[in-house]
């Protein structure tokens, strides 16, 4: 297998593993990962595509950042996702993020509507979790498909410096250094949402995490919180 067969591979596995955790529902969604400057892998769609939870390392295409083959035949039986600017512009805004996960997490999308801002409602129950709610989680207040760039431009400018996004009545992009990294951080996210829903329901209110705790929820590494946890999500798929 070369090289490029088993980014391939990976992100193929990561829009498996979003399936698997409810981060998509169907056919919509699609991961990316940058391959050089100018080229990225990304979900693509075909005529015999059966949804995101069955992606297939094939499905994993070789794409200029203007859209076209990014080697001879890429594009041959597949076509672009139509919000290919959500990854483009996702990387051309920060050199540090290298993959880019798009998904429609209808907790994430709930919560949101809802009026609920995603905040550090707990502490160790998810670390990473916690910390990432800390930084805040920004909202690109339109529910379009992000189909063109200046769309693109306008959920990235949104982002910030961060690592997500919320799109309002739409779901996320999640940014970072891998697609485990972006994928994992995704489901933290998802799982924020779905608990801070669930305490609403519960008739609770939702309230930061006390102060003083952050002291005592460090870093446990990346050896457990990415290395462990995606060995974690792939055994479940039963890869
Ligand atoms: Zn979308």
């Amino acid at each position: 297998m070369t090289e490029l067969d088993e980014l391939r591979a990976l992100v193929a596995q990561g829009c498996r593993v979003a399936a698997a955790r409810g981060l998509v529902d169907g056919i919509l969604g699609h991961l990316s990962l940058r391959v050089d400057d100018e080229r990225l892998l990304v979900r693509c769609r075909s005529d015999t595509d059966t949804g995101v939870a069955f992606t297939r390392p094939g499905d994993i295409r070789l794409v200029a950042f203007d859209g076209t083959a990014g080697a001879a035949g890429e594009l041959d039986g597949y076509r672009v996702p139509n919000e290919l600017a959500i990854h483009v512009e996702t990387l051309l805004a920060n050199p540090a993020h290298r993959a880019v996960a798009h998904l429609h997490p209808p907790a994430v999308v709930a919560a949101d509507l809802a009026g609920i801002t995603i905040r550090p409602i707990y502490g160790a129950y998810d670390i990473p979790g916690a910390w990432l709610a800390r930084g805040g989680v920004p909202v690109y207040q339109r529910a379009v498909l992000i189909r063109n760039s200046a769309l693109g431009k306008q959920m990235v400018a949104a982002m910030g410096a961060g690592p997500v996004v919320i799109c309002r009545g739409h779901g996320i992009t999640s940014a970072a250094d891998t697609i485990q990294q972006a994928v994992l951080q995704a489901i933290s996210l998802n799982e924020l949402a779905r608990m801070s829903l669930q305490v609403r329901a519960a008739g609770g209110a939702l309230r930061d995490i006390d102060e003083r705790d952050w002291d005592d929820l460090p870093d446990l590494g990346s050896g457990f919180n990415i290395d462990a946890a995606w060995r974690h999500e792939v055994t479940r798929l039963g890869d």
